[in-house]
Formats: C-alpha cells, structure tokens, sequence
C-alpha cells in the first residue's frame, strides 16, 4: 500500500475497535481497521428488524455486565445502558423454572417448601459423593454444586445439546460462571451494573469508530493477498492488531483449534409475545435446540416502537465447527490448550503484531473482557510500538 496508517487493526469487534480508539484518542494515530465481515461491532453487531421492532443480535444474544469500574468507564463514554436486567427460564419435563438454579427452582422440583438452610442441607447430601474434592471437569463440579437430581435435571442434557462432548471432559469453569443460589433471587449475573445498550450495539460501536482519524473498511480479508492491505505486505513493516483465530494466522500449521458454533432457526409468531421473557432454556434432549431467544423482550422500554401482533424469535442449535463456520466457544480440551500455547508461543515472535480478543488468544471472554484485556494491550504493547 502506498499510503502506511500507523496502526493496522484486523476485526472490528470491541477488541480491534477499543485499541483503534485508543491509539487515535491518546496516540493521535491513523489507524486503519478492517474486517472481512460487511459490518463492525464483531459478533455483538445487531440489526433492527423491521416487521417486530426488535433488535436482533445476529451472532446470538448478548447481555452487558461487568464488575469493572474502568471498563465501566469507558463503555459510558459511547453508550448508555437501560435498566435491563437479564433472567432466564428454563423448560424441563413440561414444567417452566426459573435459572439460575436459585430456592425458587428447587421448591418448585421437589415440590417443597425448604428454607434457604433445608436447602442447602439437601444439596450437600445430594452432592455427598464428592464432599472435600475439588473437581477440575463440568460433570463432578457440576454434580458438587447443586446435587445428582438437580444436575441431571437442569445441567447435564443442556450441556451436551450446547458441547456434544462428554461433561467429564470439559473443564469445571464452564458451569462455574453460573451461580447457584439458597434465596429466591434469580438475576443471572452477579456484576455491579448491567444492561443493553440505549440505542442498540451498532450505534455503540460506531461511535467508538466515529474518531476522524479511524479509517474502517469492510469486506477485506486479512489473508486475501489480492487486496493490499494482507498478512504478507504489512507484517514487520507497521505495528498490526490481529483478532481473528490464531491457528487461521499460522495456516493451521499445528493444527486446527476446536470451536463451536451456532445455527439460527428464525421462527415468527402472530402474537405479540411468545414466551413472556427473553430467554427459555431448553433442559431436556428431545428439544433438538438449547435455548430460543424473543429479542423484543430484551427491550421493553421500546415497547410503544414494536409491533403488538408480531414476534420473532432464534432457536439456537449448537454444534462443532467446521473450516468456514463461524467460531463461538473455544472447545477447550486438555489437547487444545496445549495446541493453543504453541500457537501462542509462535504468535509472541511475530514482529510488531499482537495477538488479541476470544479468537486472537483462544478464551471464552464476554464483552467486559474482553474491553479490559484490549485497554491492557493497548497501554503494554501497543502503545510503546507507536512511539517508536
Ligand atoms: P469478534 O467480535 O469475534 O471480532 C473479531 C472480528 O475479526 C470479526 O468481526 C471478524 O469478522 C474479524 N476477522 C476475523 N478474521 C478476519 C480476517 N481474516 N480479515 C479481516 N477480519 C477478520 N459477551 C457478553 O459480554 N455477554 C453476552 O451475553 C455474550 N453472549 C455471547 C453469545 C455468543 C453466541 C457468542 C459467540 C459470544 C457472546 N459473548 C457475550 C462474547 C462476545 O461476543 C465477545 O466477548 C466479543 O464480541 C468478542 O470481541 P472480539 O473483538 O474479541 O471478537
Ligand atoms: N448451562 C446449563 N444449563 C442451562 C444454562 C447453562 O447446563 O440452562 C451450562 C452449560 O454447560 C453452559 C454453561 O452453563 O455452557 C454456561 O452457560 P451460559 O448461559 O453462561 O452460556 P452462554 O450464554 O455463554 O452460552
């Protein structure tokens, strides 16, 4: 290219978008982003659907929260929040329960009236068979946390819908983002502060972009070496923010990093509220998808701007991904740890290029995360490459 920016960002998501804001604010440099997709905002990029009035989030649904002041900070500068607060049901056997796995759920399966103490004594004896142990796989963790009965009920079927990989094998973390709670509240998250953006994610990221100095362009592939700005021309010769999958970097070299992904059964319906909240999980196996999501009701406050008669909702059907799928969750075995700290071994002799964001550094990071760990980059790694 004849004309170098200082600064080259691959992937427009809250990764690539939080270093190029920074750069352009505190560096005063040109950064040029690109990302191969047809719009920024990565996967927590939405859309207005016109015949509901509901914003849909074409990557899945995504739910702010963090405990982070700094992090907190920052997104305020571009965005404000609703009040949202996010809960989740659960359909089981026929039933509807509330999730997080809280008093409520439990007297309602043993069709009881314990007390937060009755229940937590209940629980350890159910969960007896692995007192004292400290379980590194989802099954035992799983089991240890809330009992045989009530895992099999509400974890067991839903994790092998979401991972097709034997419980036993995937590490504890997974569930332990869940909590389970001895009182009747059921907010799924246990952060500071939530909500959903004011005016929808795109108008969020756009402003994080809104820096004359930040230059996107979308529909460039990275490893398209028919376009100028590809892996061969600017590696070494100007500092690069890579957030797209690592082993796709490295030609798969070492072999494939595992992820799954997502299909999206749309449904609408003539009414103008299907379920009556956000979010139904699916625990059971004869209902082949894992959760069903009726974007309105992410957005009550602009109920006087959504359709009455019409709904729309995604079915979510989980599944391993393949060459060319969109990669969600980082798998995560034993095998791919170590195959991603080789990768990440090759990715710190890069020169002048940082790895960065959930496909960049393998991890299951939400958005807080992933804006923290993009602020660290920026002040450790990228920052010093400007000055020079
Ligand atoms: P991404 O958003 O994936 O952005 C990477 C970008 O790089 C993409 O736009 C991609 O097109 C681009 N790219 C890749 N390869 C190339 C190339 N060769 N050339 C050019 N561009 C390229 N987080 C929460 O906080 N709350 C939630 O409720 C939540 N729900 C989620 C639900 C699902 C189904 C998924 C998958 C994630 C969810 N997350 C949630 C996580 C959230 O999406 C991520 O933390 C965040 O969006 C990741 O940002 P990123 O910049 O690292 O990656
Ligand atoms: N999970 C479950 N039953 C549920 C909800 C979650 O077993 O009804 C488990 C499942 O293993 C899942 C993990 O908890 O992968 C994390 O759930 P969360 O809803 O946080 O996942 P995400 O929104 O990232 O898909």
């Amino acid at each position: 290219p004849e004309h170098m920016p200082d600064l080259v960002v691959v992937g427009a998501g809250l990764f690539g978008l939080t270093v190029a804001q920074q750069a352009a604010e505190r560096a005063g440099a040109h950064v040029l982003v690109i990302d191969v997709r047809d719009h920024i905002g990565g996967n927590a990029y939405s859309y207005m659907d016109e015949e509901t009035g509901a914003e849909i989030h074409r990557y899945g649904a995504h739910l702010f929260h963090t405990s982070n002041r700094r992090v907190w900070d920052y997104v305020n500068r571009f965005t404000s929040f609703t009040g949202y607060v996010h809960r989740v049901y659960a359909t089981h056997d026929g039933e509807v329960y509330p999730l997080p796995i809280n008093l409520g759920t439990i007297n309602q399966f043993f069709h009881a009236h314990y007390t937060p103490a009755e229940a937590k004594a209940l629980v350890e004896e159910q969960a007896g068979e692995l007192a004292g142990t400290d379980p590194q796989n989802l099954n035992d963790k799983g089991v240890q946390l809330i009992g045989r009965p009530l895992y099999e009920a509400f974890i067991k079927n839903y994790t092998g819908k979401q991972w097709q990989t034997d419980p036993s094998q995937l590490p504890a973390d997974i569930i332990k983002r869940l909590p389970v709670r001895f009182n009747y509240d059921n907010r799924y998250f246990k952060d500071t502060w939530e909500g959903l953006p004011t005016d929808g994610y795109t108008a969020w990221m756009e402003r994080m972009a809104a820096d004359p100095r930040i230059e996107v362009r979308l529909g460039v592939d990275f490893f398209d070496s028919s376009q100028p700005w590809n892996k061969a021309a600017l590696v070494g010769k100007v500092p690069v923010v890579y957030t797209g999958p690592v082993d796709r970097y490295f030609d798969y070299e070492l072999g494939d990093l595992k992820w799954r992904t997502v299909d999206f059964k749309e449904v609408r319906y003539d009414e103008g509220d299907h379920f009556g909240c956000p979010v139904m999980n699916y625990s059971d196996a004869d209902v082949p998808y894992t959760r069903a999501i009726e974007f309105k009701n992410f957005n009550p406050e602009r109920a006087d701007r959504q359709n009455p008669d019409r709904t729309v909702v995604w079915q979510e059907y989980s599944r391993f991904a393949e060459r060319g799928d969109e990669p969600y969750y980082p798998v995560n075995t034993e095998a791919d740890r170590k195959l991603y700290a080789a990768y990440e071994a090759k990715a710190a002799a890069e020169p002048q290029v940082v790895f960065g964001g959930r496909l960049g550094t393998y991890k299951y990071y939400d958005m807080h995360q992933v804006i923290d760990t993009a602020l660290t980059a920026y002040d450790e790694r990228v920052a010093p490459m400007l000055a020079r």
